[in-house]
């Protein structure tokens, strides 16, 4: 709480007394924290991958001569440079979406349609580990949405649900129309998979910045520690809800649901 004081005088300029301002700062002290620990974690962030560029770098150029040590050097610097870019843009994608500066462009997404492009651009990354890709969504199904968010959100979703299952395992989307017959009808979308889960006491905060269960097991799949707090928001734009279930070892199950037709403007 901050108080200010200040002299009130009449139209003579005679003292009539004092005003007090009461003001509740702890909302602004509590962003500005909040802004500071973000600039703390992203600095952190990024100076890991520096480090390890600069460090397999300066090995190099210090006469490494043997062919597999160069090669396998210049695949960490590759690699690093690569999780860097991929943080950079996570980064701006979040802070666009946080400042409200991306506007939301609905328009009616034909589901099975969507979800073929969706499997499409991600069942590379599943042959490579034999993963099976499995889809149960019901023919004509639409909703409102916008498509280039709702893509983001399951692209995010399968992608950790691939990094964090083991070889062989499996990975499936399931659509559902819940109808209400008082209320909106909303639709509901669970992408599960078998594999590593998520301790309980974890659970509650993998929706925060920067937040993994294990630092090592994320920066070996290449993660940002960005992915679901990007999905948090981009379900929230379109007043949806988004939660998860996992038993460790078991695997893990993150539900998605939205409005069935949104209410906006044009
Ligand atoms: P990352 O880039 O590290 O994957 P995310 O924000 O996407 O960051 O996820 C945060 C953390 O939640 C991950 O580091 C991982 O520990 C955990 N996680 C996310 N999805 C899954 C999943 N399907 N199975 C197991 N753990 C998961």
């Amino acid at each position: 709480m901050r108080i200010d004081g200040v002299p009130m005088l009449d139209e003579q300029g005679s003292y009539k007394g004092i005003l007090f301002l009461l003001q509740d700062i702890s909302a602004i002290r509590r962003l500005e924290n909040m802004r500071s620990e973000f600039v703390a974690n992203v600095s952190h962030e990024l100076k890991t991958p520096i480090a390890a560029v600069k460090g397999f770098a300066e090995t190099l150029l210090g006469g490494v001569t043997d062919e597999k040590t160069v090669r396998s050097f210049l695949q960490i610097i590759y690699d690093e440079s690569e999780r860097l870019n991929r943080l950079i843009s996570d980064i701006l994608d979040l802070s666009k979406i946080e400042s409200k500066r991306i506007p939301m462009d609905y328009s009616p997404v034909h589901l099975s349609s969507f979800f073929i492009s969706v499997m499409e651009t991600i069942t590379t990354m599943a042959k490579k580990k034999g993963i099976s890709l499995q889809m149960e969504i019901p023919d004509e199904l639409f909703i409102e949405a916008d498509e280039d968010k709702l893509k983001q959100i399951f692209i995010n979703l399968l992608s950790n649900a691939i990094n964090y299952t083991q070889e062989g395992g499996r990975v499936k989307v399931i659509v559902r129309h819940l109808e209400h017959d008082q209320g909106e009808d909303r639709v509901q979308f669970t992408v599960s998979d078998t594999g590593l889960g998520i301790p309980k006491k974890d659970l509650p905060r993998i929706f925060e910045r920067f937040y993994r269960v294990d630092k090592a097991r994320s920066r070996v799949s290449g993660g940002t520690g960005l992915g679901l707090s990007i999905v948090k928001h981009l379900v929230d734009m379109h007043n949806g809800y988004l939660s998860v279930e996992s038993e460790l070892n078991i695997g893990s199950s993150f539900t998605v649901e939205l409005p069935f037709l949104q209410e906006h403007e044009g």
